[in-house]
């Protein structure tokens, strides 16, 4: 940053701009904040030590005024306040209230990664859910997982298996727990499964698959979303699904799932039925093993909101 203030001394040297100068003596000085800043501080200040950082004045007021006028300052979002020190003011910024809420909420969309998802999700949250008597028990069980979590985030918490139809706000109760864990200070992966089994395909030839497996086993509170909705490849569920559950298990790293599917459905119709059309009921039972060993199972049932 440029010293506005020794830049403005410089030139009013090499000008000898005296009238200017009495002009700029004068802005700085009738200005409300800085006859406040002077009368609080008399008692550090000669007249002569004012005199002598009359530019740092002059900077509090046109930055005050460029920002009165909505124009960008050289340090958007920063608010100039005046200090002594040592017998000289000083100009020092500091963050706006509004930068500070604008860096406190990146932190908190931060701990949430959400991977093909709709943006509307970032505003899911817990207290504006619907909880009609048939869905309250996913919900009750949402709370008691964050509370529970909260309180020992180190033990092993078994997470939800959301099953019910489309549109009854399975995403967006995920999405919900997620936001109430960053509030918390916990980090969540959040991914529509169809999308990152499509994702992590295309990244075979550009050595990014281990990479891409790595996200999601080792993410601290992962949600795998829509599991069920595609065609299954036997590689996608032995080398992808199967390697992350497995690994999540061992470590006992919180898992989440939503499903158009049951439990048996899931195992029966979609794990156990490759892509080619054959029959894997062994594969199918090893992968459901260790969904329930991480999520209990909870039926949602409502209208579809997505066509009101
Ligand atoms: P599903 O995942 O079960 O198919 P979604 O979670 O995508 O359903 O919800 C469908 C639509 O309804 C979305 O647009 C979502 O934002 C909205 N929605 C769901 N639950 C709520 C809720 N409690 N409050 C407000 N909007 C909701
Ligand atoms: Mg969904």
């Amino acid at each position: 940053m440029e010293d506005i203030g020794k830049s403005l001394t410089e030139q009013m040297q090499r000008h000898n701009w005296s009238k200017r100068y009495n002009e700029l003596v004068e802005t700085a000085l009738n200005d409300p904040d800085v006859k406040r800043f002077l009368a609080e501080n008399k008692h550090l200040l000669t007249k002569d030590d004012v005199m002598k950082s009359i530019s740092k004045l002059y900077e509090y007021v046109t930055i005050k005024q460029k920002m009165a006028q909505g124009e960008q300052t050289f340090a958007p979002g920063y608010l100039p306040t005046l200090a002594v020190s040592k017998h000289q003011i000083e100009v020092v910024y500091v963050p706006s209230e509004q930068l500070l809420a604008k860096r406190a909420k990146q932190e908190l969309d931060a701990r949430v990664k959400m991977i093909a998802l709709p943006k509307s999700m970032r505003q899911a949250q817990l207290v504006d859910y619907d909880r009609s008597e048939e869905r309250n028990e996913a919900f009750r069980a949402a709370l008691q997982f964050t509370n529970d979590y909260a309180k020992e985030p180190k033990k092993f918490h078994k997470g939800l298996y959301l099953e019910g139809s489309f549109g009854v706000g399975k995403t967006y109760l995920l999405a919900a727990i997620a936001n109430d864990l960053a509030k918390r200070g916990y980090k969540t992966t959040l991914v529509h499964f169809p999308s990152f089994a499509v994702d992590i395909k295309g990244s075979i030839g550009q050595n990014k698959t281990t990479e891409y497996l790595e996200r999601l086993k080792k993410a601290p509170i992962l949600m795998l979303d829509d599991i069920g909705a595609d065609s299954l490849s036997s590689w996608i569920r032995d080398d992808v699904l199967g390697v992350i559950l497995q690994y999540r298990m061992q470590e006992e790293l919180p898992t989440f799932f939503s499903s158009n599917l049951s439990f048996e459905q899931l195992e029966n119709e979609y794990l156990a039925i490759n892509n080619r059309g054959e029959a894997e009921p062994l594969k199918a039972l090893r992968i459901m093993e260790r969904i329930k060993f991480l999520a209990d199972e909870y039926h949602i049932v409502g209208k579809n909101r997505r066509n009101p």
